[in-house]
């Protein structure tokens, strides 16, 4: 956490408020917050901001000046956070950088990563290239259908750690994979091989239908999760299985949904998500 549609959440929020403003100051507060590209830091002062893209779970700031365009990498999987200054955290020390803007709705982005497993990386165009390449694979929502099928059919291994392989499918982590595998009654130790072609097309369907409604919620609030304004996001209402040990199945199959003996962080229903069906 955060997983795509958090990051999707964000990405939006930055286009809406910053695009087209000016960086006039970018403070790093400690250097190994920055994995690579410190030494260009000097560069993006007085760029402007022309893009906003999502890679799997990072935000990615395109800076142009004069006619360079240069980039921000801001890794939000697990703990970091983009926030606009209004927000308020409850570990203020934890604020990484500060961007100060001119000419948008927002004066001010910093980089809030408590636990530091996230980073930045300030990046060329061939620096980001190479990130993308080396990190990220299909993205859940844009990858076609066949290419999807393609992939699967020719992976080994159980279905969940597949669907949260960033460099394989990059996004997904344990909620959404969670949350998916319900929907789509898909046991997650289903080896990815033995699925049939129709299964992996229900999936794929499942897969994109839950991204889309998560990031309409604004994405799940679990484990510190604010967008840049400070809204949190209400998928987590809609969760069905995530953190729902104990429970009665809301397929009302009549069994009581479970984690797995082996992987802690996996819910499922052993009913509604046998291992034992063929196919
Ligand atoms: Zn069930």
């Amino acid at each position: 956490m955060p997983e795509l549609p958090e990051a999707e959440v964000v990405a939006r929020q930055l286009r809406t408020q910053l695009l087209g403003a000016q960086l006039t100051e970018c403070l790093i507060g400690r250097a190994d917050i920055v994995r690579e590209g410190l030494p260009t830091l000097s560069w993006y002062h007085g760029a402007v901001l022309e893009d906003v893209e999502r890679y799997g779970k990072s935000v990615v700031l395109g800076f142009k000046k004069k006619n360079e365009t240069r980039y921000a990498v801001a890794e939000l999987g697990m703990t970091g956070l983009l926030l606009f200054r209004t927000t308020q955290t409850k570990y203020p020390q934890h604020v990484h950088v500060r961007m100060s803007f001119t000419g948008g709705r927002e004066p001010e982005l910093r980089y809030w990563n408590p636990r530091r497993f996230g980073r930045m990386s300030l990046l060329d165009q061939a620096g980001l290239d190479r990130y993308r390449t080396r990190r990220f694979g299909v993205d859940p929502l844009t990858v076609p259908c066949d290419k999807f099928v393609h992939l699967l059919q020719n992976r080994r291994g159980r279905l969940k750690p597949l669907l949260m392989h960033q460099q394989v499918i990059a996004g997904i982590g344990n909620i959404y994979a969670n949350e998916i595998l319900f929907r789509a009654r898909l046991h997650p130790n289903r080896e990815v091989n033995r699925l049939r072609e129709a299964t992996i097309g229900t999936l794929y369907a499942t897969m994109q239908t839950v991204l889309r409604e998560a990031i309409s919620c604004g994405g799940s609030s679990v484990k510190d999760f604010y967008a840049p304004d400070g809204t949190e996001g209400q998928y987590k209402l809609r969760h069905l299985v995530y953190g729902k040990e104990g429970q009665p199945c809301p397929n009302r199959c009549g069994r009581i949904i479970r984690r797995l003996q082996s992987e802690r962080s996996s819910f499922f229903c052993p009913n509604c998500q046998s291992n034992r069906l063929p196919g």
